[in-house]
């Protein structure tokens, strides 16, 4: 493998959440600091965006609404919205909160989300960052959006509710609480959405690699590749076997979420954040919080799946 890293947007503040469609051969991505949802055509090399709430509001997540090319299940703060949007506009048409995951009394906020096979929506939470920079523990938690928009908390004293990802055969679910630095896995109950028996599957002390563990993919060798905020890497790791398989450099130390796109699938589009970075930073890491794509990695990753609604 020899692997082509190539800068194709505009730096966010904290670049995340990508999601591949595959009609469109559009990547979206949100930028979460300055709440706004970003598309980038990998055809036309077109980039737009649109801010979904003002300042010192959130948005980390976004996925299709299947079988609606302008429609999007965000997250703002701690509320899960329908977005419309044509794509191009400055302003969406309609944001309309359709669920609550938790109130604002603890100050968490929705940090990530993916849907699982069966069309439902997965978002969890994290606590807030203490004055002294570290994060406050286990107030996050990990929830399901029903059909009927009723939610389901799966996990609780999460530390930052992060990477997701079911395995090929929908059985296994495979999870990252980046505070507690490893790759879980849990059966997956597909008719049902419920977890059971929890296992780790990686854990990044033990394997002296320190980093973040943030968001997760899976390819459609069934591993996993992972993104390393404060790494500058993304792992592809076995889930069955426990093993590191391959480490590729981003040159942005704040990887933070990854997805396969592209004609073939084979391409993997890679979100990083320049966050809080001063004039030194920016200057050693100056393409921090763009997102990269990568080619000629040799793989072949599973699609985004849309939200059904
Ligand atoms: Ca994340």
């Amino acid at each position: 493998m020899s692997p082509n890293v190539e800068q194709i947007t505009k730096p966010a503040g904290l670049g995340e959440g990508p999601f591949w469609n595959a009609q469109k051969q559009i990547l979206y991505y949100v930028d979460i600091i300055n709440a706004s949802l970003h598309s980038y055509n990998n055809v036309t090399k077109e980039q737009h965006s649109v801010k979904l709430a003002g300042d010192g509001n959130t948005v980390s997540l976004v996925v299709q609404v299947e079988g609606h090319h302008d429609k999007f299940v965000v997250s703002i703060n701690n509320d899960i919205a329908v977005v419309t949007w044509d794509g191009v506009s400055s302003k969406p048409s309609s944001i309309e909160i359709i669920a609550n995951l938790e109130g604002n009394e603890e100050k968490t906020r929705i940090n990530d989300g993916k849907v699982d096979p069966a069309g439902r929506l997965w978002a969890g939470t994290m606590g807030p960052k203490k004055e002294t920079g570290e994060f406050v523990m286990e107030k996050g938690s990990l929830y399901r959006l029903n059909k009927d928009k009723t939610v389901t908390k799966v996990i609780g004293k999460l530390g930052i509710a992060n990477g997701l990802a079911w395995s090929l055969d929908n059985k296994t679910f495979y999870y990252i609480d980046t505070l507690k630095f490893r790759v879980d896995s849990y059966d997956y109950n597909i008719s049902t959405g419920n977890i059971a028996n929890e296992k780790t599957i990686f854990c990044f002390k033990k394997n002296n690699i320190d980093v973040f563990p943030d968001g997760m993919t899976i390819d459609e060798e069934g591993k996993l590749w992972v993104a390393c905020f404060e790494g500058g890497q993304v792992l592809r790791i076995d889930p069955d076997t426990g093993k590191l398989l391959y480490t590729l450099k981003i040159p942005a130390p704040q990887v933070t979420s990854v997805v396969f796109g592209g004609h073939n699938l084979d391409e993997l589009f890679v979100t990083t954040a320049r966050d809080d970075y001063k004039k030194e930073l920016l200057d050693k890491y100056p393409l921090a919080g763009c997102t990269f794509k990568v080619t000629n990695l040799g793989v072949k990753g599973t699609p985004s799946v849309p939200v059904k609604l």
